[in-house]
């Protein structure tokens, strides 16, 4: 098993983030259960399918548990309303404890109900896809999408704890596996060379337990380091928003389409586009950016997404929460782990990353 420390945010506390495979087994040795008086396990109804008897078995009988719908299209204030519905009928109170076990969907909306319920009860994240544990769970935000908007509604909360045991993934379809590297390549391109050149020569589908864990560990490690030293995205964090402003728009112009685009998925589409554009902007050497092109493709993930959703991708853009005064603010790269933020680019600049990513 490899541990973490993540600092949280504003205060003096850390987060433990235990990662390896079989460790959710120990979660009672990690998690002193006996001081809640009440305790809520969140799973989906794809997580609970395969495991809900492990579940059980590990947790215990005392606990209450809910099932919510599985995908982003659960993650509204509908379905916070349940998680805060049964807290309030169970008679939660502040000494109480969530723990949500699923994808990022789960992690963010479960964390956010906790986070607001009785103005902030106890959680432990128990992430179950890749893309959860290299990511959506570490860092202390949570949130639902609102309004058409991703993520629109949120707030900055810790958990107790962070288990993320790989057994988990072993359930998990290839196609999600895959996306969840997006964001393990998204902290390399961002933040580490050595990283970036292990996994160019990686093949993603056959790592073995020991090499999955470790760069479960170095990814996780970039995020926690990211967000130490700059908390509320003030400056530093904005790095880890490279390939979200497009992606975040892929995904969501996608959303109601026979062929909706994962999370990982849109956000490698986005890395692409990001990445063109800082080489238009003449900040990206040409060699770089073809590496990170080998690199996406590597991990078999998408490089291009249909022309026809070219304006609303680009309205998305426009109403992306982190625009200021209705500004796009870019990540530009200047190498691999060199990163400037609340860049302004031209229109024209902007016009020709997206035609890049169209087919
Ligand atoms: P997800 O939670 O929707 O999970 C993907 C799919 O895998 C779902 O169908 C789920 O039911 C299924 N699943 C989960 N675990 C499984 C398992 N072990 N076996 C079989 N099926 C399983 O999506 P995701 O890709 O994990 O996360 C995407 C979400 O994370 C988005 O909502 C995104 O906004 C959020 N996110 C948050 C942050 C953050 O900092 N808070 C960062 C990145 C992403």
């Amino acid at each position: 098993m490899n541990s973490i420390n993540f600092s949280v945010p504003g205060k003096k506390t850390t987060v433990p983030i235990h990662i390896g495979k079989g460790i959710f087994d120990k979660i009672k040795s990690a998690i002193p259960f006996n001081k809640y008086s009440s305790v809520l396990v969140i799973t989906d109804e794809n997580v609970s399918h395969h495991w809900s008897k492990r579940i059980h078995e590990v947790i215990g009988k005392k606990a209450y548990y809910l099932t919510i719908p599985a995908h982003e299209k659960a993650k509204t204030l509908s379905t916070v309303g349940k998680i805060w519905t049964m807290l309030s009928k169970k008679g939660f109170d502040r000494k109480s404890l969530v723990i949500n076990i699923g994808g990022g969907m789960v992690c963010d909306i479960g964390a956010f109900a906790a986070s607001t319920y009785m103005r902030g009860i106890h959680f432990v994240q128990v992430p179950t896809t890749l893309l959860a544990q290299a990511d959506a769970a570490i860092g202390g935000k949570t949130g639902f999408n609102f309004n058409g908007l991703k993520n629109t509604i949120g707030t900055f909360s810790a958990p107790v704890a962070i288990i993320s045991d790989t057994v988990f993934l072993s359930t998990l379809p290839q196609r999600e596996y895959l996306s969840g590297f997006a964001e393990i390549i998204k902290h390399a391109i961002i933040a580490d060379k050595d990283l970036f050149k292990h996994l160019l020569k990686k093949d993603f589908t056959s790592l073995s337990s020991k090499e999955l864990d470790k760069m479960l560990s170095v990814s996780s490690n970039i995020k926690c380091e990211i967000v130490r030293k700059d908390p509320f995205e003030k400056n530093e964090r904005k790095k880890l928003n490279f390939g979200h402003t497009v992606g975040h728009a892929v995904e969501m112009a996608c959303s109601n389409s026979p062929t909706p685009l994962l999370h990982g998925e849109a956000v490698a589409i986005g890395m692409i586009a990001e990445a063109r554009m800082s080489l238009l902007s003449g900040y990206l050497s040409e060699k770089k950016f073809r590496d990170i092109e080998k690199l996406i493709s590597k991990a078999k993930l998408p490089n291009k997404t249909k022309a026809i959703y070219k304006n609303v991708i680009s309205k998305k853009m426009l109403s992306d929460k982190k625009n200021v005064r209705q500004q796009i603010k870019w990540v530009c790269l200047k190498g691999i782990g060199e990163v400037e933020v609340d860049v302004d680019l031209p229109g024209e600049i902007m016009e020709q990353g997206l035609r890049y990513i169209l087919k």
